[in-house]
């Protein structure tokens, strides 16, 4: 770590998730068991990392790779505590289920401990697809709820659904991209239905002759799908994808993003115009130095706005520090 560098670091506080929804390895691959480490232990490798960073003038973030971060509450409620109470914030992303996220007490400590971006699987905006794949617990009647509460606290989501699903009919992209427009700016990502190996909905599909070569994982290809969906053709599939991103990823949406935080500092436009762009890259081949020139270019408009906030008084206006206040003495 150096001067002007930026990690991310993964940290683990604890694995498994019994929850067993039909598409995931994780039930399948670590049992439905769940283990964490110590508090001690998760606190002091935060603090190790914010001591190293200071040191060595870089920054970090932390992304706890935990399958479901707060599946036992009670145990998420009092990690945060002991973070806050080290001292030991860095900004930092997890991956949470949005049922758990029902809890307000939850979302005030992952607030206060530093907590910035939560990966929320949502998977789908029906709840007949939501059943189909054992994951009814998500509710979408609430995600805006949700996402709102967190963004009170100036928390954001990365959100996260799958088309393909065997409810799903062509148009389920702009369905979707209706809903995602009317909650807080994030990061929707859209990928397909894939029936991973050893996962329940692998060997249902299969029993079902409804899965396409290749069959082995390692074949796989990134937004192709594996089997054919019910209710639309695969190409329909592939093209309901291409709708999520395109839309989600423009330069017009961008913008939209990034000025919906007009009222917060200038340092949360930049930082979702940036999460925005880098995002961008997860389905749009964006490697290369012409990919970023071009995307560059493109998003120039979004660009020159916030270079004339900055230069209009807005230059300190950076995403303020980890609060290190109580929660009960933080104002939303
Ligand atoms: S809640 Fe998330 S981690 Fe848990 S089984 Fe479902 S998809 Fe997997």
């Amino acid at each position: 770590m150096h001067g002007g560098t930026f990690r991310i670091i993964p940290v683990e506080s604890g694995r498994g998730c019994p929850y067993g929804c039909e598409f995931c390895t994780v039930t399948g691959f670590f049992g439905d068991s769940i283990r964490f480490r110590t508090n001690e232990s998760v606190v002091n490798e935060l603090l190790l990392l914010k001591a190293r960073a200071k040191e060595e003038g870089g920054q970090i973030a932390v992304f706890f790779i935990d399958d479901n971060f707060a599946i036992n509450v009670k145990r998420t409620k009092s990690l945060l505590r002991d973070i806050i109470a080290a001292n030991a914030q860095v900004h930092w992303v997890a991956q949470i289920s949005a049922n758990l996220l029902r809890d307000e007490e939850l979302v005030d400590l992952i607030a206060a401990a530093g907590g910035k971006w939560i990966f929320i699987g949502m998977e789908s905006i029906d709840p007949a697809n939501l059943a189909d794949v054992k994951k009814g617990f998500n509710k979408p009647g609430e995600y805006s709820v949700v996402l709102d509460r967190l963004a009170q606290r100036n928390v954001y989501a990365i959100t996260s659904f799958i088309f393909g699903m065997d409810n799903d009919t062509t148009g389920v992209a702009e369905r979707t991209l209706k809903e995602i427009r009317s909650w807080p700016p994030g990061l929707p990502i859209f990928g397909l239905m894939t029936p991973l190996p050893a996962t329940p909905l692998y060997k249902r599909l299969e029993a079902a002759g409804r899965l396409t070569p290749p069959k082995h994982w390692q074949e796989f290809i990134p937004f192709a799908m594996a089997h054919t969906p019910l209710k639309m053709s695969i190409d329909e599939a592939h093209s309901e994808v291409r709708i999520g991103w395109a839309s989600s990823y423009s330069p017009e949406a961008i913008e939209k993003a990034v000025d919906s935080l007009n009222h917060k500092p200038l340092g949360y436009r930049i930082n979702i115009f940036i999460a925005r762009l880098c995002f961008r890259g997860i389905y749009f081949p964006q490697m290369g130095r012409f990919a970023w020139v071009k995307t560059i270019l493109e998003n120039r408009r979004t660009i020159f706005k916030l270079i004339r906030l900055g230069f209009g008084g807005g230059l300190h206006a950076t995403v303020p520090p980890v609060a290190t206040q109580p929660v009960s003495e933080q104002q939303h």
